[in-house]
């Protein structure tokens, strides 16, 4: 790990890798990425961006302009130079700033509302912020960036096939493992779901035949939700305490079972198998990644458009045409489908 310094903060949100920019001329000097699209996993699903910038440019100073709580993320991460971080609804002037202050050669953004696109193709000398453009229906979105960077030569033709990768340091995985006790093949079940339209409704059935061996993890009102029932519940964690809890489960030949969200992202990028519970999002596109079984729910549905979820008729208010009782697609992945195709999970049936 490279040392690590906190820096006088212009922001108090500033965490920095001090390490000296020696760049060949004609090369960026420094690069910004820009994730302000707000949610935890929108930045899991950028990390092969910011790794394979960082492989293309190992000399140059990398800055990440991003949100709280998933910069932590960042931290450790010797590709990453230095990390700021946008207050919500202030997003554009923190942009702003970072041109003026910064000015950086290069800046890749997955960022376009509110004129920020514009601001940085008008100021900063070269840019990348379309990695949304002509999405393919069953593309991942993860890949798309990364073959959108290497067809504009940003970035090496052979890092287009990079998986998201959080960096852990040992203290940090020695504690996922104590918090899993002597569970051999452990279980996690990461119920929370962010948004109604991706709750799932049989969690309580699936904890039941997993015979009150699964742990659930989640914030503190979810674990309160689940005490006195079928399943042993983790402590409430800080973001990089379960990301080490995962790693834990990985290296133990365990999985991590939960919906289509941030900490499952994370979950996958540390290591560990993941069973992914997809209903209205496309599991083509946001699927959790190689290691892991994405099941999905009514792939049939008239009414999912891959490359435009929020403009799905069930997206914002969880109303679905197909059902009046709740989201068609979540309901239609039994628990047995979770538990048949996942031999950690049929050891412990
Ligand atoms: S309309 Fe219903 S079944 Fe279709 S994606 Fe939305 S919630 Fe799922």
């Amino acid at each position: 790990m490279p040392d690590q310094e906190r820096i006088p903060a212009q922001g108090p949100d500033r965490w920095t890798v001090g390490r000296p920019a020696v760049v060949p001329p004609g090369r960026p000097a420094r690069i910004l990425v820009v994730d302000l699209l707000g949610g935890l996993g929108d930045l899991v699903m950028v990390l092969p961006v910011i790794h394979a910038l960082h492989r293309r440019y190992p000399d140059a100073a990398l800055r990440v302009l991003t949100h709280q709580p998933g910069d932590v993320l960042l931290h450790h991460d010797p590709a990453v130079t230095t990390i700021t971080c946008a207050e919500r609804g202030g997003e554009r002037p923190a942009v702003l700033a970072e041109l003026d202050r910064w000015r950086p050669d290069l800046v890749v953004s997955t960022t376009r509302y509110d004129g920020i696109a514009g601001a940085i193709e008008e100021l900063a000398p070269q840019s990348v912020t379309d990695l949304w453009r002509s999405p393919p229906p069953d593309e991942p979105v993860g890949a798309r960036y990364l073959r959108i960077l290497a067809s504009e030569h940003v970035i090496a033709p052979r890092d287009v096939d990079v998986a998201p990768r959080v960096v852990l340091t040992d203290a940090e995985r020695a504690g996922g493992e104590q918090a899993l006790d002597d569970e051999v093949r452990p279980v996690v079940l990461v119920p929370a779901a962010g948004m109604l339209v991706k709750q799932w409704p049989h969690w309580r059935q699936l904890a039941t035949a997993l015979a009150g061996r699964a742990f659930v993890a989640g914030e503190p009102a979810v674990l309160d939700a689940w005490r006195g029932g079928p399943a042993r519940l983790l402590p409430p964690l800080a973001l990089r305490e379960l990301a080490a809890v995962f790693a834990a489960v990985g290296r133990r030949g365990g999985v991590v079972v939960g919906g289509d969200t941030g900490p499952m992202r994370v979950a996958a990028a540390v290591g560990a198998r993941t069973v992914g519970i997809f209903g209205p999002t496309p599991s083509a596109r946001y699927g959790l990644g190689r290691f892991g079984v994405d099941l999905q729910g009514l792939p049939e549905c008239p009414h999912r458009l891959p490359t435009a979820l929020t403009e799905q008729v069930c997206w914002w208010e969880a109303q679905c045409p197909l059902s009046p009782v709740g989201p068609a697609c979540m309901a239609d992945v039994t628990p047995d489908r979770v538990l048949d195709l996942v031999p950690a999970l049929r050891s412990v049936r």
